[in-house]
């Protein structure tokens, strides 16, 4: 089956994808002198494998004068996937010459590099089991690396080697994950090959329409390229579609390129293949002569390569062409060798195609007893053959469901994540408008309470401005006079206002100047401010006169609290400004009446204070005179006239 392509595409895509990554990673500053001669080698894997071995070479010549850890790995690697196909002791050296580089070197990916070459190298020789361990370890260290580029094709090869074994599903989930990683990193041709393993994928699995219109999207851009060691793989592999489907003509041309291609790039195993093809070919036609002839040149070719498969291929082909021009006996031997072959590897496809011609070659020779058993031996591998394509089809089915849900979960997840993201941040931002709007609204009611608070003060103070005394800081005429009026609009009970004047005042101010009289001023204020309790309150009028007020008054109580004044102004310290007699008040008193006023109180009270005056000073009259006769009043003022005289 298609063999050239696997071990080309796996060992050599490796390959390049390392030294690709390495070149990225290193630019041309200090380039290594090994480093052209390795680049040409790997660029030449794909398009002339002889080329690349002496590029190959040649670097390694190089790296002897100027040791170089990883590009000496990397050359060997080349020439380890190029003789893994022709020879495989010097491919074996090369691997150990690598292996016993790689502790030194310090991309770990390479460890991953070197197990899937020895890989190949199993495969080809036919020990499908050991390469496929080989290509476990060689995923397991390119994940443990986080090396993307070893992973995808370790995963290339696994997934290659699984579609041979006929678990496809698992092929080719492999496959299509190296091909995804492939494009991610940016190796289109890598991506490519993948596609093509999917496409074997297919032929093998029936889907044979299918892998033919992949293989011819494949050599468009194969060709257009000029990958033609490429070509030669997706030929034959294309050659293989057409002839599972019949149309020899499409197949011969096919193979015929393949071989032309092989020819000239001196690709032995390749021009194998391709000429196993083309005897098939001649066989479908009859032209079984032309088939052993064909075969003849394959069988010279397989021997310059170590394919075990390959070689039972051409027996298989040679064996049906025995069949055809009657040599019975060699065609059953050839047949039985291929036989055993496929048995060993489990290729069911050849294997049914095998049994089929032994069936046919020993009922031709008479041996019924074996062409019996052959045929039933045929019948069971198809079964199994068929069973295992539909089992496979509907895993595969299955590998695609669930990457298709997971693909569409995992976008779920992603709109889902964007979705609840986008709403954190629009409740993050209201959440910050929010904090502005409450700091904001803070700083403006602080601001407003402050200025509230300030227009408060200013009109609390320019209030107690306008209704205190500025000299006294008592309160003022105004202050009294208004708080009165509104005792008296109460009107629910009488009250008293008394008119304190000092008495000669105009002499303090005269003999020690105006200060002095307002230090006398303030003083009466002071003893005013001590007698006068709540409900009582008093203001200064103006000059040296000040008013005094007792809510809910009769004439005895108010009398009193005027004699009580009178009588504590005189012993007040008066005698710095008033050498010969004691500093005295005149008091005017009335109680008011309903219907009073501040206006008609301040009128009689200011007669009262008068009638004080002209009695003799430092005495308290009152207007109008109570019930009581007013001579008792007059003999009580007179008596303390006469008292303070
Ligand atoms: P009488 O016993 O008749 O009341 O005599 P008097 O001198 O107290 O009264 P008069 O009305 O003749 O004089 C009052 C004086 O008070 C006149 C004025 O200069 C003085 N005076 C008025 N206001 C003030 C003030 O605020 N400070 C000072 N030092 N003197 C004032
Ligand atoms: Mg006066
Ligand atoms: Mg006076």
């Amino acid at each position: 089956m298609p063999q050239p392509k696997r071990s080309r595409a796996a060992g050599a895509g490796l390959l390049i994808v390392l030294t690709l990554g390495i070149f990225k990673v290193a630019p041309a500053a200090d380039t290594h002198a090994a480093e052209p001669a390795i680049r040409r080698a790997l660029e030449a894997v794909r398009v002339d494998p002889e080329a690349s071995r002496r590029h190959a070479e040649r670097a390694l010549d190089v790296l002897a004068r100027l040791p170089n850890v990883e590009l000496e790995i990397r050359a060997r690697l080349i020439l380890c996937d190029y003789f893994s196909e022709r020879d495989r002791a010097q491919a074996e050296e090369q691997l150990a010459r690598a292996l016993a580089l790689l502790d030194q070197a310090e991309r770990v990916g390479l460890r991953s590099g070197v197990l899937a070459c020895r890989g190949t190298i199993s495969e080809t020789a036919g020990h499908n089991a050991t390469a496929l361990q080989l290509y476990e370890e060689a995923i397991e260290a390119a994940t443990a690396a986080d090396d993307r580029e070893m992973l995808a094709n370790a995963l290339y090869a696994r997934g290659y080697l699984l579609g041979l074994q006929g678990q496809y599903a698992a092929g080719l989930a492999d496959l299509k994950r190296a091909q995804s990683i492939f494009e991610e990193i940016d190796l289109p041709y890598h991506a490519l090959t993948a596609l093509n393993g999917v496409a074997i994928l297919y032929n093998r699995m029936g889907e044979f329409a299918q892998a033919r219109d992949m293989y011819r999207r494949a050599l468009k851009e194969q060709r257009a390229a000029g990958l033609r060691r490429e070509l030669v793989v997706t030929l034959h592999n294309l050659g293989r579609a057409y002839e599972n489907l019949g149309d020899w003509t499409q197949a011969q041309a096919a193979f015929h390129e393949a071989a032309e291609i092989s020819r000239q790039l001196g690709y032995a195993r390749g021009e194998a293949y391709a000429l196993r093809g083309l005897a098939a070919v001649a066989n479908a036609r009859n032209d079984a002569q032309r088939a052993l002839d064909i075969l003849a040149r394959a069988e010279r070719r397989q021997r310059e390569t170590p394919d075990a498969r390959l070689h039972a291929q051409i027996l298989l082909a040679r064996g049906v062409a025995l069949h055809k021009v009657g040599q019975l006996v060699e065609s059953a031997a050839v047949l039985e060798e291929a036989a055993r072959v496929f048995e060993a590897a489990d290729s069911l496809h050849e294997l049914r195609k095998a049994y089929a011609a032994l069936s046919a070659v020993y009922a031709d020779m008479g041996a019924w007893k074996k062409a019996y058993l052959y045929l039933n031996h045929a019948k069971e591998t198809s079964e199994r053959l068929w069973q295992n394509q539909i089992d496979q089809r509907f895993a595969s089915l299955k590998v695609e469901f669930d990457t298709v849900a997971k693909e569409k979960e995992n976008a779920l997840l992603v709109r889902a994540n964007e979705v609840s993201q986008h709403a954190l941040a629009a409740e993050r931002r209201a959440r910050a408008l929010q904090g502005v709007v409450i700091v904001l609204t803070a700083v403006l009611a602080i601001l407003l309470a402050g200025f509230a608070i300030g227009q408060w003060r200013t009109t609390h103070r320019m209030r107690h401005l306008a209704l205190t005394d500025e000299l006294t800081g008592v309160p003022n005429r105004r202050a009294v006079l208004s708080r009165l009026e509104r005792l008296l609009k109460d009107g629910r009970t009488a009250c008293a206002l008394l008119i304190v004047d000092i008495d000669h005042f105009k002499q303090i101010n005269d003999r020690f100047g105006h200060p002095e009289g307002d230090q006398a001023l303030q003083l009466v204020a002071r003893c005013l401010r001590d007698q006068v309790c709540d409900p009582a309150f008093f203001g200064r009028l103006g000059g040296e006169e000040f008013a005094v007020v007792l809510p809910s008054a009769q004439v005895g109580e108010a009398r009193a609290l005027a004699e009580r004044i009178r009588e504590r102004i005189m012993v007040l310290d008066g005698l710095r400004w008033l050498e010969d007699r004691p500093m005295t008040v005149s008091i005017g008193l009335t109680i008011s009446t309903p219907g009073d006023t501040p206006s008609t109180m301040l009128q009689r009270a200011d007669a009262a204070l008068y009638e004080a005056k002209r009695a003799g000073r430092n005495c308290v009259r009152i207007q109008p005179l109570p019930e009581k006769p007013s001579h008792v009043l007059q003999i009580d003022a007179a008596s303390d006239a006469q008292q303070h005289a």
